[in-house]
């Protein structure tokens, strides 16, 4: 066991379950009168998610207004705009992927705030309170049902950030079958994302023994469901592992953070538009080899029977190569970028200089 001083804190009530809305939906009545839900443009009219939510409330008699707006990566501007029309709402449901569920957590903050904006939100070192959220996730990657965090993009700053507040749902409704329609591509992405917050968990500098569980868990899960990515045949008990896998990966990040991959990956979210996860995806070669503690390493990997970094960035490179153009100087500009992310250089568990992280990105894209 590690010798340092450690918690536990992850306050998200998890209902896990084939219609769990609809067997849940008392609760509902306790969070008061009114609720705002925050959807993608799509995907939660296609897959059944909000009509599951408006239903129990209405079965409730819950008033409730809809923003149907939020894009992927939400910004700033998205969230301010999502504010700017409504009164009187008690809670906020968030539905979707990562990017709806994090704009209705910073929009649970400047609801309770009303003298604030997003670009306030995300300048500002006071911690604020929220409305209660609740959170529908409809894609197996992100964990941010039970995670405090909100990744936003500043347009203004040219960059993807956590707003850093801390903005824990307390209700998550995990259902497994609004995924049954998830295209390949995003389903390869959004799992690497899961994988990749359990192995920076894993990883982390402030590991402990109740992260290791879950990430060990994870690692078990994935390895079942890594072989099933290529062709993608996914069965809605696949499904469900997913999801657990995915939360998994949240509960652990939310003790201890992620670290290299995905602060590496933020830039190449933003300026070569690459998925989330398979932008942190596309960095584990070089992080991986990089890692000084190559026990660690090889236990993770023999928890997902890969016998070799190089075995699993093969099965990387075959479901998701890289696939856009990038030069030397705007790596160079990155890892010095990166050099400066003070808040995920102390989750790794050596010091770095910039040359390190351009060897990263190096090794990894070329
Ligand atoms: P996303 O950006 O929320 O959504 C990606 C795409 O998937 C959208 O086109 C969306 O369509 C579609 N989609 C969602 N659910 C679907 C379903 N069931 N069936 C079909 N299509 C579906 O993707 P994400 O990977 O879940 O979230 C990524 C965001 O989360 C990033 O901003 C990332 O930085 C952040 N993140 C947050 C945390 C955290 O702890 N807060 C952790 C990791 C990542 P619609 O737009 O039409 O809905
Ligand atoms: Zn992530």
């Amino acid at each position: 066991m590690n010798n340092h001083q450690y918690s536990y804190y992850m306050p998200t009530k998890c209902f896990i379950g084939h219609d769990i809305i609809d067997h849940k939906k008392d609760l509902l009545e306790t969070f008061g009168k009114k609720a705002y839900i925050i959807t993608g443009r799509n995907s939660s009219r296609l897959n059944g998610s909000l009509h599951d939510v408006t239903k129990a409330l209405d079965s409730v008699n819950m008033n409730y207004e809809i923003f149907p707006e939020v894009e992927e990566n939400p910004s700033l501007e998205t969230i301010n705009k999502a504010i700017s029309d409504v009164s009187d709402i008690d809670f906020v449901i968030g539905i979707g992927g990562g990017s709806p569920i994090d704009a209705a957590k910073a929009i649970s903050i400047l609801l309770k705030n009303p003298t604030y904006d997003a670009f306030d939100l995300i300048n500002t070192t006071e911690k604020l309170s929220h409305l209660p959220v609740i959170a529908v996730p409809t894609t197996a990657g992100t964990g941010t049902e039970v995670t405090q965090y909100s990744i936003v993009t500043d347009h203004k700053a040219k960059v993807k950030k956590n707003l850093g507040q801390s903005v824990f749902p307390s209700i998550a409704f995990l259902d497994a079958k609004y995924m049954l329609n998830l295209n390949r591509k995003i389903t390869i992405n959004t799992c690497i994302d899961a994988f990749s917050h359990i192995a920076e968990a894993y990883l982390n500098r402030k590991a402990n023994i109740l992260t290791d569980a879950f990430c060990e868990k994870g690692l078990k899960i994935f390895s079942t469901i890594f072989p099933k990515l290529k062709e993608c045949n996914l069965t809605l008990e696949d499904r469900e592992n997913l999801m657990l896998l995915s939360t998994l990966g949240g509960m652990a990040i939310s003790q201890v953070g992620t670290s290299l991959p995905h602060g590496m990956g933020y830039a190449l979210t933003y300026h070569k538009n690459q998925p989330h996860g398979k932008a942190n995806g596309l960095l584990y070669y070089g992080y991986l080899k990089s890692f000084k503690n190559q026990n660690k390493v090889n236990q993770l990997l023999s928890l997902i029977n890969m016998k070799s970094v190089e075995e699993l960035q093969s099965h990387f490179s075959a479901l998701f190569p890289v696939d856009f153009s990038i030069t030397d100087d705007e790596i160079r500009d990155f890892a010095n970028k990166m050099a400066k992310n003070a808040a995920k250089l102390k989750n790794h568990p050596e010091d770095l200089c910039a040359e390190d992280i351009y060897t990263i990105y190096k090794v990894s894209l070329f």
